[in-house]
């Protein structure tokens, strides 16, 4: 398994192809605005699995709880050194307390839950370097990502 260079465009295109089951039965809406020339340097098939990880949480969270879910997708250069990514639902506010063990192993609220999907993510995104976290009020979760951008070099 090597380290490669890849657009996070066309990773979340993979992404929403994926899920794309999922997103017909649960009547997500989803909003894309992404630019198209962003590049990451890593385990592509690490940050897939991230991204998979959250978009899969909103959706499952919306399919139980909105008559109108909607998804959106962001991704801004920052500094023209990051990449930041925001993954926002119109779902419910996760709990204060709640909100605090989230990326901690085995804490779900599902009956067939892991509880270890977000922390697997958090692994995966600090050993890229990066920094994932959540903020939750009603109606909006969002999950930020933040990752270097891909050096020319690299
Ligand atoms: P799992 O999906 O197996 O429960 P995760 O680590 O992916 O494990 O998520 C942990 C918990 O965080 C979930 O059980 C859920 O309570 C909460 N959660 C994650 N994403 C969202 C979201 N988008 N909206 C509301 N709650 C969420
Ligand atoms: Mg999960």
């Amino acid at each position: 398994k090597e380290k490669t260079t890849f657009s996070i465009n066309q990773m979340i295109e993979e992404v929403l192809a994926f899920l794309y089951p999922s997103i017909l039965d649960s009547k997500v809406k989803i909003v894309k605005e992404t630019p198209e020339e962003m590049e990451l340097n890593g385990y592509a098939d690490e940050i897939r699995q991230v991204l998979i990880n959250i978009v899969f949480n909103a959706i499952d969270v919306l399919s139980q709880y909105r008559d109108d879910p909607k998804i959106e997708i962001r991704a801004y250069t920052i500094n023209n050194s990051h990449i930041k990514l925001e993954i926002a639902n119109n779902g419910p506010a996760i709990p204060g307390n709640m909100l605090k063990s989230i990326f901690e192993p085995f804490v779900t609220t599902k009956k067939l839950g892991t509880g270890l999907g977000l922390f697997v993510s958090r692994e995966i995104i600090e050993k890229h370097k990066g920094f994932l976290a959540c903020s939750s009020v009603q109606d909006r979760t969002e999950f930020i990502i933040l990752l270097p951008l891909a050096r020319d070099k690299e």
